[in-house]
């Protein structure tokens, strides 16, 4: 991890908490999370022997709900960037308007060095040890960074063990069978898509608008294939070992096929471009779905969208975002861009709590409603205190948090939101 993640996620917050003309105790109680979980991670490795990583759960905000945030294997995982992952979570389930609050968790390791069976050592022994702090009505995890719908049946199922219970609704991207939702493993692109046709509109794009995309993983491939459908041109698009151009636009089935049979999207029969040029090819839409900290100043002094979708967390570093803000491009953040994920994990432990299962059509036009809200929301807050989106959805989160914790406290609640 690159950014110092905390500082940045309390730096937002007192940007916020200014225009707000908040008083010192909602910044205090914002700044620092309600609690902060370490443990002892033990596990039993292949060889027999005992080993020992440390481990983390952070709710930092219930004033809206239980804490909700993934769970995050990695070496690089640190108290402090737990914490701001969860401050982040916060403000991004209260501009999403669901009823949640914000959390994250994590264990220092590289999982894959780890056989199976360790995982799943390690996965139920993490669960037993922040068991006493999450539940469905304080604290629900979900995956992050490594972490797939097979480690969370594993932390349902341990859960269960401990409480005596069948309580699915501790946990969120668990497997179907385990009670996930349908819509889950396509929530973070579907919902980007959302977001990007109707600012879009907005904007008066053309309704063939040109599409560049960089990443072509979970959430930009199935994205490039949604907008695609759409009618839109994607006419660029990224993995790791490079990218590929055609102005006409890609043909998104065989650029699939190709990076399924293939490994990468660089074999397609297209123009094989650097990665800096497909950032600043000539587009209406750019959306980084890959990378922290991608678009930099020199990127952003020189990229030609006129509208960024922040499908990745963190893509544009906070000089390059001045630089944009200056060139008048939209930057739709990526607490809103990237919010899908989240919001089908709301909709999952909504099911789960009610013993029902929403189609996968009932799950789309949730969705797109909540997203819909939320971008008319974030834009009339831009429009009303002449603010980027970014900075306007950062109030508009704290605004809401705020209201839930003056509304507890009895104080007056007179945020404009
Ligand atoms: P992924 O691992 O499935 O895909 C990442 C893609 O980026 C891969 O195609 C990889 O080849 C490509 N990539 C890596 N380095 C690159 C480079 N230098 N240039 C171009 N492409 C490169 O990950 P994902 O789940 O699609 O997540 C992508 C981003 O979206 C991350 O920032 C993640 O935090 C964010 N995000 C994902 C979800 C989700 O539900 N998947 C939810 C919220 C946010």
């Amino acid at each position: 991890m690159t950014l110092d993640l905390h500082r940045l996620a309390l730096d937002a917050i007192d940007a916020a908490v200014d225009e707000l003309h908040l008083d010192d105790g909602i910044r205090a109680s914002l700044h620092h999370p309600e609690r902060t979980l370490t443990v002892q991670v033990p596990y039993v490795a292949d060889d027999g022997t005992l080993r020992v990583v440390p481990g983390y759960r952070v709710a930092h905000s219930t004033a809206r709900g239980p804490a909700k945030g993934g769970t995050r294997f990695h070496l690089d995982v640190t108290p402090e960037e737990v914490a701001g992952l969860a401050t982040l979570m916060s403000v991004k389930t209260a501009l999403m308007n669901l009823p949640l609050g914000g959390g994250k968790g994590g264990v220092t390791i590289d999982p894959k060095q780890l056989s199976d069976a360790e995982l799943e050592s390690l996965t139920r022994s993490y669960t037993r040890a922040i068991a006493a702090n999450i539940g469905p009505d304080t604290d629900v995890p979900a995956p992050d960074v490594n972490t797939t719908p097979r480690h969370m049946d594993w932390i349902a199922d341990e859960y269960g063990r401990i409480t005596g219970t069948t309580t699915p609704a501790v946990v969120t991207g668990k497997s179907l069978a385990a009670g996930g939702s349908l819509g889950r493993d396509t929530a973070t692109a579907a919902g980007c898509r959302t977001v990007v046709l109707a600012a879009a509109k907005r904007l008066g794009f053309p309704a063939d608008a040109r599409v560049v995309i960089q990443g072509f993983g979970n959430a930009g491939a199935h994205l490039a294939r949604m907008l695609d459908a759409d009618g839109l041109r994607v006419v660029a698009v990224s993995d790791s070992q490079g990218a590929i151009h055609d102005p006409r636009g890609l043909n998104l089935a065989a650029v699939t096929e190709t990076k399924e049979t293939r490994g990468s999207v660089i074999h397609h029969d297209a123009e094989v471009i650097g990665p800096e040029e497909l950032l600043t090819l000539d587009c209406e839409i750019l959306v980084p779905a890959a990378l922290e900290g991608a678009i930099d100043t020199g990127t952003a002094e020189r990229l030609r969208a006129g509208l960024i979708a922040e499908a990745a967390n963190g893509p544009c570093t906070a000089e390059a975002d001045a630089v944009l803000r200056e060139r008048g491009v939209t930057v739709v953040p990526d607490v809103l861009a990237s919010a899908g994920g989240v919001t089908v994990s709301c909709f999952e432990w909504q099911q789960n709590l009610r013993g029902e299962r929403w189609s996968a059509q009932d799950v789309s036009a949730r969705l797109d409603a909540r997203m819909n809200a939320a971008l008319e929301d974030l834009w009339r807050v831009a429009e009303q205190r002449h603010l980027p989106l970014r900075a306007a959805a950062n109030v508009l989160g704290v605004a809401r948090i705020a209201e839930a914790l003056e509304a507890r406290t009895g104080q007056p609640a007179e945020l404009a939101s």
